[in-house]
C-alpha cells in the first residue's frame, strides 16, 4: 500500500446531484485502490444536494468552485457558470494547495494530478473537460457515448456530451451501444472501455441499507402499502408547456385513481416546481414533497407501481429495480431500456401519458411483462473496471476486463431474428 500523500492524484469533478450519485462509487474505488488519491472538485452547479450526498457517503470535497452562487441576489447565467468553472479548475490546478476562495473540507494539496475524471453531460463536465484539455491534463470521460443525436434535446446535455467526446483521452462507456455510438463518430475503438453504469454500483450499495421514504411520506410506510405512482420532472427542455402537460396528466390520473398516491418529489428549481404546485396542490392523493435523499428515493423507485419521469438517471435505475417507467421526453439516450420493454417513451402529450399509465395501472399482465427485472446498464462493478483501466494506463497494471453485457450473443441473436429478452447481464 502506497502512503496516501504519495499516491497518484486524479481530479474528480462533480457538478450536480446525478453526477454525485454516479461519481461517489468511483471516488470510493479510487480511495480503496491503494494507488490513487482522488481530488474531489465540486463545481457548485448544484450545491446543497451535492454536498449532502458527498457528506453522507463519508467522503469530502477538496475544492468548491461556487459556480452558481448569486452575486447581489442575481443567479449567474449558464455561460457565467461555465466561465467560473473553467477559471476555477485553472486556479486550483495551478496551485500546490487549494486557493482560499475555493477551500472546502477536504485535503488542501491538489497540484500534480495526472488525469481529470468528468461525468456525463452537464455544463460542469463540459467546462471541466475544456479547462483540463487547455491545461493538457488527459480527460477521462465517465458515462461516455450516450446519444440522442438531436443537438437540442436534451439541452444543453447532448451538446455537452458530444463536445467532451471530441477531447477526451479515455472513454468509459456504460454499454456496448454507447461504445458503438462513439465508434460511429470516429473515436478510436481502442480508447473506449465498456464498464457498465456506476449508478448500478451506487444502487447496490444503497440496497443494503434499511429505511423508509423520508419526511412527509410516512403514510406510505404502512402494511399493506397504498399503490404508488412516482413522478419527477425538471428538465430544461420541458420547462413551460412540457412540464404543464406532465402535471396535467398526473392530475387526470390522480382524479381517476383516488386510492393511488401520486408522489412528486419536486426539484429545487422554482421553474420546475411551479407547474406541479399549480396543477396538484390540494389534491388529497397527490403528495408534493421536497427532493428525497438518494436512499429514500431508491426505496420509493423500488416500491412504485410505475414511474413517470423525464430524468436520465432514473431510466437506468428503474429497470434494475423492476419498475416500469414512462419517459416524458421526446427522445432518449437510454435505448437499451426501451428495447428491454421497461421504458416507454411517451413524450409530453397528456393524452398519451394517461393512456400508457392506465395500461400499466389496470392490466397486471402488461405490468408484469414490463416489470421483468433486467439490468442492461451494469452489474455493479463499473467503478472497479474504471480503476482497473486507470491502473493499467497510469501504473502499468493488468488489462481491465470489459463488461460484455451479453453484447455479442444479443447482437448475433438479433441478427438471426432470435429472442434476446432472456439474455442480459
Ligand atoms: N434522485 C434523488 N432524489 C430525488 C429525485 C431523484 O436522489 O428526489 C436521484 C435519482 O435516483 C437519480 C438522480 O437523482 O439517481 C437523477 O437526477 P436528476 O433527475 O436530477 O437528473 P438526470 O438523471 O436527469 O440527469
Amino acid at each position: 500500500m502506497i502512503p496516501y500523500a504519495e499516491r497518484t492524484r486524479v481530479l474528480v469533478v462533480i457538478g450536480t446531484r446525478p453526477e454525485a450519485i454516479k461519481m461517489i462509487p468511483v471516488v470510493r474505488a479510487l480511495q480503496d485502490s491503494g494507488t490513487f488519491r482522488p481530488v474531489v472538485i465540486a463545481t457548485g452547479q448544484h450545491t446543497d444536494l451535492v454536498d449532502d450526498l458527498i457528506r453522507k457517503a463519508g467522503l469530502r470535497v477538496d475544492a468548491s468552485l461556487h459556480a452558481s452562487q448569486p452575486v447581489d441576489g442575481v443567479k449567474p447565467s449558464l455561460n457565467e457558470m461555465v466561465a467560473r468553472i473553467i477559471v476555477g479548475i485553472d486556479r486550483v490546478w495551478s496551485s500546490e494547495s487549494v486557493p482560499e476562495e475555493y477551500r472546502a473540507d477536504g485535503r488542501r494539496e491538489v497540484g500534480g494530478a495526472v488525469a481529470c475524471l468528468v461525468h456525463g453531460d452537464t455544463s460542469s463536465a463540459a467546462a471541466a473537460a475544456i479547462a483540463s484539455f487547455n491545461l493538457r491534463i488527459p480527460v477521462v470521460h465517465v458515462e461516455a457515448g450516450l446519444r440522442t443525436s438531436d443537438l437540442l434535446s436534451p439541452f444543453p446535455e447532448e451538446g455537452n456530451r458530444q463536445l467532451i467526446s471530441r477531447i477526451a483521452a479515455l472513454h468509459l462507456a456504460p454499454t456496448t451501444t454507447n461504445k458503438m455510438n462513439l465508434v460511429r463518430e470516429g473515436v478510436d475503438y481502442d480508447r473506449i472501455l465498456v464498464t457498465g453504469n456506476t449508478s448500478i454500483d451506487m444502487l447496490q450499495w444503497v440496497a443494503t441499507q434499511e429505511g423508509g421514504f423520508g419526511p412527509g411520506l410516512e403514510e406510505l410506510e404502512t402494511d399493506p402499502r397504498p399503490r404508488i405512482v412516482l413522478v419527477t420532472a425538471h428538465r430544461r427542455e420541458n420547462w413551460g408547456e412540457g412540464l404543464e402537460n406532465i402535471a396535467a396528466a398526473v392530475r387526470e390520473l390522480a382524479e381517476r385513481y383516488p386510492e393511488t398516491r401520486f408522489v412528486v418529489p419536486m426539484h429545487p428549481n422554482p421553474v420546475a416546481r411551479r407547474s406541479f404546485i399549480e396543477a396538484l396542490e390540494g389534491m388529497p392523493n397527490a403528495l408534493l414533497v421536497e427532493p428525497r435523499d438518494y436512499a429514500d428515493f431508491a426505496r420509493l423507485m423500488g416500491a412504485a407501481r410505475i414511474i413517470i419521469t423525464d430524468s436520465g438517471g432514473v431510466q437506468e435505475e428503474a429497470p434494475a429495480l423492476g419498475t416500469p417507467v414512462l419517459v416524458a421526453r421526446e427522445t432518449t439516450e437510454r435505448e437499451e431500456g426501451v428495447h428491454a420493454g421497461t421504458l416507454v417513451l411517451v413524450g409530453t402529450d397528456p393524452t398519451r401519458i394517461v393512456q400508457e399509465a392506465v395500461k400499466l395501472l389496470d392490466d397486471d399482465d402488461e405490468h408484469a411483462r414490463r416489470a421483468a427485472k433486467l439490468n442492461p446498464y451494469g452489474d455493479g462493478r463499473a467503478s472497479e473496471r474504471i480503476v482497473q483501466a486507470l491502473e493499467n494506463i497510469l501504473r502499468d497494471g493488468p488489462v481491465p476486463e470489459e463488461l460484455n453485457g451479453g453484447g455479442l450473443r444479443n447482437a448475433v441473436r438479433r441478427r438471426f431474428g432470435l429472442d434476446i429478452a432472456e439474455t442480459h447481464v
